[in-house]
């Protein structure tokens, strides 16, 4: 029998890539190797994802606030800016 690979993406460095590993268990007509059977995955990534998923949107939502403060930034003199920082240290 052919050798089956299992067909898992994968997300990682913020790319999706296939996975490689060769597939020991078929779900629904899919293959997936130890690592990524759905059903021994079920649980374990229930409690990985939720801390993935925070991790995600702290990482998302300060490249937001970068770009976001880019794009305010670069319009503003060094004086306004200045006068920017005062506001937020005075609170
Ligand atoms: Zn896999």
């Amino acid at each position: 029998m052919e050798k089956q690979k299992c067909q898992e993406q994968v997300y990682n460095n913020w790319h999706w890539f296939g996975c490689c590993n060769n597939a020991k268990y078929e779900r629904k007509g899919r293959w997936y190797c130890g690592v990524h059977d759905p059903d021994r995955r079920h649980k374990q990534v229930t409690i990985r994802s939720a801390k993935w998923d925070k991790e995600w949107a702290e990482k998302s939502d300060r490249n937001e606030r970068i770009s976001l403060m880019d794009r305010i930034l670069k319009d503003k003199t060094v004086d306004e800016l200045r006068e920017m920082a005062k506001v937020k240290e005075s609170k």
